[in-house]
């Protein structure tokens, strides 16, 4: 599905006294298959902007598009073919059983029992969950991060061909962030959904993102290669945003050195500079 914004703006509580433009003249354009990371200081917009490309809230002013029809006159491109999920969406659970939950959208799909039950179970493995060890337990009885997953898994089983996630890492434990962007990536990767992620974490951002979007006070600052832009430590600094570890490794290793690093946004490539630095990876050893 191909997303585009045109000349987008949002006022919160227009006409009164409090009426504060939180997106202003945005012009973006998502092509199937894209990954990619919106990141910015807080109350730069962001999650304003993720709700009106999802069509959740209408712009005060100019268009969103879906597949070049415009939303608000037409009626949206049939159920399901976009996820949209809230910042902490396990505050969304609500049924009786993680299986039910993640099963509630195929279901008011009209689809079979026996598609419902195969969406459901494909949806929760696609987050790490087995439907026979989580299936018939309540969501209100797991853990933060299983709670997120089975969130997640309840837009996965809609077979979306567009995800748009709010910050789907906030407050997860190291582990299960670093497992769910790798996730995200993988399910891009292998089912090429477009997957667009709000984060303000810059190494998952690295990880995560082929393109980035820079928000700043509701327009978009910058939008480029997303290696680009994490590699550049006077835009992040402006932006209160702050380097990938990696970026930041190789900045000091050129103080160090008196030299210039050429940034890596990887932990393997930053191992293999390491290995280089101090005199070729051949016969060194971990032991
Ligand atoms: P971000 O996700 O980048 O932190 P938001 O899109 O949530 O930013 O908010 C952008 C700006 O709009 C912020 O200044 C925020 O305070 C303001 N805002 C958000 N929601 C409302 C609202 N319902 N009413 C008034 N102002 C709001
Ligand atoms: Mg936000």
């Amino acid at each position: 599905m191909h997303i585009e914004a045109h000349n987008v703006s949002l006022s919160y509580q227009e006409g009164t006294p409090f009426e504060f433009k939180a997106v202003s003249g945005v012009d973006l354009a998502f092509a199937p298959g894209e990954r990619i990371g919106i990141a910015g200081p807080v109350g730069s917009g962001k999650s304003t902007l993720l709700a009106l490309l999802a069509g959740i809230m209408a712009p005060t002013s100019g268009d969103v598009a879906h597949d070049g029809r415009k939303l608000g006159r037409k009626p949206l491109p049939g159920p399901g073919s976009l996820g949209f999920a809230f910042q902490s969406p396990e505050n969304c659970l609500f049924e009786k059983t993680v299986h039910d939950d993640v099963a509630f959208a195929p279901r008011a799909l009209g689809l079979k029992a026996e598609e419902v039950n195969r969406l459901t179970k494909e949806a929760l493995a696609c987050v790490g969950l087995d439907v026979e060890r989580f299936g018939s337990r309540s969501p209100f009885s797991l853990s933060l991060g299983e709670q997120r997953r089975v969130a997640l898994a309840g837009l996965l089983a809609m077979r979306p061909r567009v995800l748009l996630l709010d910050e789907p890492t906030a407050h997860l434990d190291p582990l299960c962030r670093h497992d769910i962007i790798e996730r995200l990536v993988r399910l891009n990767d292998e089912t090429g959904v477009t997957v667009v992620m709000v984060g303000h974490d810059m190494d998952e951002m690295a990880h995560f993102s082929k393109r980035l979007v820079i928000m700043d006070g509701g327009r978009v600052a910058a939008d480029d290669d997303s290696g680009r832009l994490l590699s550049d430590r006077n835009l992040l600094e402006r932006y209160s945003l702050r380097l990938p570890g990696t970026v930041e490794l190789c900045h000091l290793l050129g103080e160090a050195t008196g030299g210039i690093v050429a940034p890596v946004l990887d932990e393997p490539a930053a191992v293999e500079l390491l290995f280089q630095m101090a005199g070729g990876a051949e016969g060194a050893s971990c032991s």
